[in-house]
């Protein structure tokens, strides 16, 4: 009776001793009446076989499951690939049509700078102010012309020449004369000499080439701002700013300007400022 009551335990542990949950110490003891008892030894033996069996199973269905995986792993590694590709030929295409803007542009101010005419109007809030500059060697005349819908037009003449630099302003009340530091006219590119700063610029905003008012241009948007920049020769031709109601035309001729374009302008009438 004595054995059959150990069997009755044993039987009850052997399901977590064949999947090694048990203690040491119930090791110990069924182990000893697993050497001493042939029916609990049997039923040791089929729960081993059929635990094996599961096992197997439930490995080939790992097996499997891994293998759907890997596959579903792989169309999407391809995706992945096929969109960066495609991202690198539409930055690189614009980085490289930016880049060679602003080659343009580059080449137009080293070679061209030293003559040339520039006009840039700017329209803001009812207000037009027109920035009319002639550059010829060293000497550079500039008018800036302010035109207000309920303000006087004002006007300023720049001048800068190997002897001196001068602001006469016109206010339609006073005119007075003042002495300026030092005055720089560069053409506007809205390209990067910096090819890193272009990949940015490629990345961050779209480029199309369109026809304005029957002249073919590249336009940038950035954000709210809309840049138009001419094909031949990198340079702007147009900038519209949507959040500040701002439109800026750019005009630029070269090699034209005589020195009559850029003489003294005549300070007779306007009273010197300190
Ligand atoms: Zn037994």
């Amino acid at each position: 009776m004595k054995e059959k009551k150990d069997c009755k335990i044993v039987q009850d542990l052997l399901p977590n001793y064949v999947e090694k949950l048990t203690n040491e110490e119930t090791n110990q003891y069924i182990k000893e009446h697993l050497a001493e008892c042939k029916e609990c030894n049997k039923i040791y033996e089929n729960m081993q076989k059929d635990l094996g069996i599961h096992h197997k199973r439930s490995d080939a269905k790992a097996i499997n499951y891994m293998k759907k995986y890997n596959h579903k792993l792989k169309t999407l590694k391809i995706i992945l690939l096929i969109i960066f590709l495609l991202f690198v030929v539409v930055v690189g295409r614009k980085t490289w049509i930016l880049s060679s803007l602003s080659h343009k542009a580059q080449e137009t101010e080293t070679q061209e700078t030293r003559n040339f005419r520039s006009k840039v109007i700017n329209y803001k809030d009812g207000e037009v102010i027109i920035w009319d500059s002639y550059s010829k060697g060293d000497v550079i005349l500039l008018y800036i012309t302010t035109y207000g819908e309920n303000t006087n037009k004002k006007e300023q003449i720049i001048y800068k020449s190997s002897e001196e630099k001068f602001v006469l302003t016109d206010d339609g009340e006073t005119k007075t004369m003042k002495e300026l530091g030092d005055v720089f006219i560069n053409p506007i590119s809205f390209t990067s000499d910096l090819f890193l700063e272009n990949i940015w610029l490629a990345m961050t905003t779209s480029l199309e080439k369109i026809t304005l008012q029957g002249q073919e241009c590249y336009m940038i948007r950035d954000g709210d701002m809309e840049k138009f920049i001419n094909p031949d020769t990198g340079l702007a031709i147009k900038l519209v700013d949507n959040v500040v109601n701002r439109t800026s035309d750019y005009y630029y001729e070269f090699g034209n300007v005589t020195d009559e374009d850029v003489a003294r302008p005549d300070t007779t009438g306007y009273v010197v400022e300190e």
